[in-house]
């Protein structure tokens, strides 16, 4: 499980921008289906379903922007937004917290979830 981490407006920003991809392929895909027009119709509106998906998502992350603390970075000193107590920095990819006590700790993403603190 070595997967890359980055910062979590980072990841949904990624994942808005492929579901715009996969609305585009899908779209396309559905042109090899003319002569079926039903599958064609059902590979359009699945097409056109993600690219709206898509862009509620990008609605979602300027809702998030506003709720995100600017903080300046410790190890490349720009300034990255954080979602949430935990997060890692846009820039270089390093942890940051907000919690003193977490401090030094490994970045772990259920820190920020209070129903997993209430369960230990
Ligand atoms: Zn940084």
């Amino acid at each position: 499980m070595a997967k890359k981490k980055s910062s979590k407006i980072n990841n949904i920003r990624t994942f808005a921008l492929s579901l715009l991809f996969i609305g585009f392929i899908i779209m396309y895909g559905g042109v090899f289906f003319r002569e079926h027009k039903i599958v064609m119709t059902l590979f359009m509106l699945v097409g056109f379903l993600a690219i709206i998906g898509s862009t509620v998502v990008y609605f979602w992350i300027g809702m998030l922007s506003t709720k995100t603390i600017q903080v300046v970075c410790p190890t490349c000193n720009k300034t990255t937004k954080m979602l949430g107590k935990v997060d890692i920095c846009m820039y270089c990819n390093e942890p940051l917290t907000l919690d003193a006590s977490l401090e030094g700790k490994e970045f772990d993403e259920k820190y920020n979830s209070k129903r997993e603190t209430k369960r230990t």
